[in-house]
This record gives C-alpha cells, sequence and structure tokens, in this order.
C-alpha cells in the first residue's frame, strides 16, 4: 500500500501513546485561554489528572455556544502575532464561530489534507478543481493547500458557474474535483443541457463533503460521471476538511487519530455509547496550538464502525454522517431525519438533482410535502404516468418513515438552490 505518511501504519498501541501524549499537551495549550483554564480549574483538572485516554472523560464538553461567546479571540493561546489565518464556520444563525490558526496548524492541515487524498489515489499528475467556496468557508482554502502540497496543478474555480466550471475542467483536463453534494448532480445536469455526456467528462475521482449525503447518492454521482466518490468529512472547529475521510475500500471514514481524539456519546447524557451505535460525535483537536478545543461536541450523529478496514490502517473508521442532531423534525409524532428521505428518492431513475422537505399545518395537523425535481425526459410524459411515479415515491417513502407526505412532483430548475451548503427542510409551521 502506498501512503503519504508513516502515521497511517501506526498500531493502535502507537496511536493511543501518541493520543495520550498530545492530548495532554494540548490541555496544556488550551489552560492558557482565560476560557480554558477557569473551565478546567472548575473541573478540577489539574496537570496530573489526566493518566489515561479515558480520563477526557472528566473534561467537560465546549459547546457551539462556548465558542460564539469567546468570538473572536478568546479561545487564542498564542501571541496574536503568531496567528496567520482565521476562518468561520458555516452556520447561518446566531453570531459567528472564529478558529485561528499558527503557520504551524496550518501546516499540519495541509499535511493531513494531502494525506487524504494521496490515499484514494490523487497524484502530483493529477489536475485539481476545486468547486467549493473559498472565502470564510474551510473547503477552499483546506483543500487547496491540500492539493498544492500533493503538487497537483490546482484551480481555485470556487463555487457555482456551471458554465466556466465545464471549460475549465474541459480545457484543462481535470481529474479530480472537490464538489459539494448538491452542486454534484447540479453540474452533472447542466452538461446533459449543455449536449455532454456527463461520463465522458475527464473527471476520475470526486471528494464529496461538506453536507450529509447517502450511500445511493453517491451509487447515483458514480454512475453519471463515470468516476469514483469519496466521502470527505471534516468541521471548522476542528480545522475544516481533513478529519475523515474514506480509502479506497469506501468502507467508513477513517478518522486520523494522530491528530484528533473522536468520542461517540449519547447525545441526552453524554455517555458514551458502544461502537456500532449511533450517537453525537465529539471531537478533541490534538496538533492545535494556536486554539485547541477540547470535546467539541458536533451535534453530528455517526457510529464507531466495529472491526478493522481491509486497507490494514488502524485508524477508527466512522460510518457516514446520518444527520445532526438538529436536523431532526418531528412529523405526527414520528422522528425523521432528511436522509432518510434522500435515501428512498435517490434510489428512483426519475427523480432529478434537487429536493425540498416542507413542513405545514394546514389546521388540522402536521402536513409533510416533499418537492421532488423530475428529470426532463419524464416530465413530458402524460398525467397518468407521472401520477404513477408520485404514487411510488410515496409508497416508498412511507414504509420508510411510517408517515405518508404528499409527494409533489416539480420541473427541473423549479426548486431554488441555496447559497453554500444545501438546506432540505423548510419549517412553515407555526411554532405554539
Ligand atoms: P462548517 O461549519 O462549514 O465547518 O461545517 C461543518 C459541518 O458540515 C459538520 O459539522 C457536518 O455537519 C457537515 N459536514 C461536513 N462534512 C460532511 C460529510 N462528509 N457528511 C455529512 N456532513 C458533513
Ligand atoms: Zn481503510
Amino acid at each position: 500500500m502506498e501512503i503519504y505518511d508513516e502515521a497511517e501504519l501506526w498500531s493502535r498501541d502507537h496511536i493511543e501513546q501518541t493520543q495520550l501524549i498530545r492530548l495532554k499537551s494540548t490541555i496544556k495549550q488550551a489552560r492558557k485561554s482565560p476560557f480554558y483554564r477557569a473551565r478546567l480549574d472548575e473541573a478540577g483538572i489539574g496537570p496530573d489528572t489526566i493518566t489515561s485516554l479515558d480520563d477526557i472523560r472528566k473534561i467537560p464538553f465546549t459547546t457551539k455556544q462556548d465558542l460564539r461567546d469567546q468570538y473572536p479571540m478568546g479561545l487564542v493561546t498564542v501571541p496574536k502575532s503568531e496567528i496567520v489565518r482565521m476562518h468561520c464556520s458555516s452556520g447561518t444563525t446566531g453570531s459567528p464561530v472564529a478558529i485561528c490558526h499558527t503557520a504551524n496548524d496550518l501546516n499540519w492541515w495541509s499535511d493531513l489534507m494531502a494525506r487524504c487524498m494521496y490515499m484514494v489515489g490523487v497524484r502530483k499528475d493529477d489536475v485539481f478543481q476545486n468547486m467549493s467556496g473559498y472565502g470564510l468557508f474551510t473547503g477552499g482554502l483546506g483543500i487547496h493547500y491540500g492539493a498544492e502540497r500533493l503538487g497537483c496543478l490546482t484551480i481555485p474555480a470556487g463555487a457555482g458557474n456551471t458554465k466556466r466550471q465545464i471549460k475549465l475542467a474541459t480545457d484543462f483536463h481535470t481529474t479530480v474535483a472537490h464538489i459539494l453534494p448538491s452542486y454534484a448532480l447540479i453540474l452533472g445536469e447542466r452538461l446533459r443541457e449543455m449536449g455532454f455526456n456527463p461520463e465522458e467528462f475527464p473527471l476520475r475521482i470526486a471528494l464529496v463533503g461538506a453536507e450529509p449525503y447517502t450511500e445511493e447518492f453517491r451509487k447515483r454521482l458514480e454512475k453519471l460521471f463515470n468516476m469514483k466518490v469519496y466521502n470527505s468529512y471534516g468541521l471548522s472547529e476542528m480545522n475544516g476538511p481533513g478529519v475523515g475521510f474514506e480509502c479506497l475500500e469506501q468502507a467508513g471514514l477513517h478518522i486520523w487519530e494522530d491528530a484528533y481524539y473522536p468520542e461517540i456519546v449519547d447525545p441526552e447524557t453524554g455517555e458514551p455509547v458502544p461502537d456500532g451505535v449511533i450517537g453525537e460525535l465529539v471531537m478533541t483537536s490534538l496538533c492545535r496550538q494556536g486554539m485547541p478545543i477540547l470535546r467539541y461536541r458536533t451535534k453530528d450523529l455517526t457510529r464507531f464502525l466495529p472491526g478493522e478496514c481491509s486497507c490494514t490502517r488502524k485508524h477508527r473508521r466512522m460510518d457516514r454522517i446520518l444527520g445532526r442532531a438538529d436536523d431532526m423534525f418531528i412529523v405526527k409524532g414520528v422522528n425523521i431525519y432528511p436522509m432518510q428521505i434522500e435515501q428512498v428518492i435517490m434510489t428512483f431513475d426519475e427523480v432529478g438533482k434537487n429536493y425540498l422537505i416542507q413542513l405545514e399545518n394546514d389546521g388540522f395537523g402536521d402536513v409533510m410535502r416533499v418537492k421532488v425535481e423530475i428529470r426532463e425526459e419524464y416530465f413530458v410524459e402524460d398525467m397518468r404516468s407521472l401520477h404513477k411515479i408520485q404514487q411510488k415515491i410515496a409508497r416508498a417513502l412511507k414504509d420508510e418513515i411510517l408517515v405518508t407526505p404528499q409527494v409533489e412532483l416539480v420541473e427541473s430548475n423549479s426548486i431554488p438552490l441555496s447559497e453554500g451548503k444545501a438546506v432540505r427542510v423548510q419549517d412553515l409551521r407555526i411554532k405554539k
């Protein structure tokens, strides 16, 4: 197996010994911020409290609200002159969360990202096109620097402007791209509209992440472009992309445990759940100097996959993100995640590139409407066949979520696109 970094081959023992050493120094570093000093003192955590990795549970969680309260630089633990870059997390509500990096932090991050890309077969002679937004969003510069570190010809195309994306990819013969899932299908559809066959597009690999998507979605994308799709997970609070990444096996995402300490906890109790059980991912940075973060509640729901990966890397794997704890909505008393809907609708060939879940209250109770874009070639069919498609989808959804939704078939391009990350649910119910 070709590797980018020898840490990929570390044994469990070696990983865990390193984690403990790095955890201790991270705590020491974190204490340099008044926030963590007070938090740790309050919890009675001194320099000698942590003697094993399990002791991490003695440390209180850090929440998004904590990070907001410390905006802009309350958690920085080095002199301001040592900070060379800041990014923000992409929340659309509330005040922002800023993460500050030293030059060394950026160096680590670029290496982790390069490691991810190398793992799935990206090499120096690839042409890499980054189709994600730049600016404060970490999917821009974060991935960009990883690609440059590998020596790829790196095209900072940015988000949107599909015509230009297609021109760049064709002219420079782009072999690898980073794409948000919600944008990838749009790109495919535009190609078709412009008379190209997406299968003949030069892409051989796509790194797809930043938003949840299902296995069914991946399969569709791989087929559409005749390329391999690898899931890329990260969050600004832990730098950004480069935290977890699928290997060639496509069987869960390896979390780079030399740089992060992951836990999965019961979202209600905060207690760890056994491997294989779904819970909330909690992350601790182990290598960041400028702004270490301890036990961050990501709100992302996943599970550790039991057993070893056949690629032989010992870094633990997590399942693809199943949703966010705050994505769940309740209709007629049933808890539903948007990904359950996607999983069903993406199996239908007739379904196009976009969908939207709308929740309303009709005076008698909750109404859940699933608007589904139908591919051009199916939309011209007669009413009867459209009605059949609609019923098929509604039945399949009922089987999955136990609630019968109103399925509305809509024309291609009629669901407005959101800027940045896709918004899958609109809750229009009047709050009592
Ligand atoms: P940001 O605030 O821009 O750093 O976004 C981080 C969030 O994006 C994570 O906490 C996840 O909710 C989501 N995310 C990132 N990568 C993935 C992925 N591969 N699958 C699902 N969700 C993801
Ligand atoms: Zn693997």
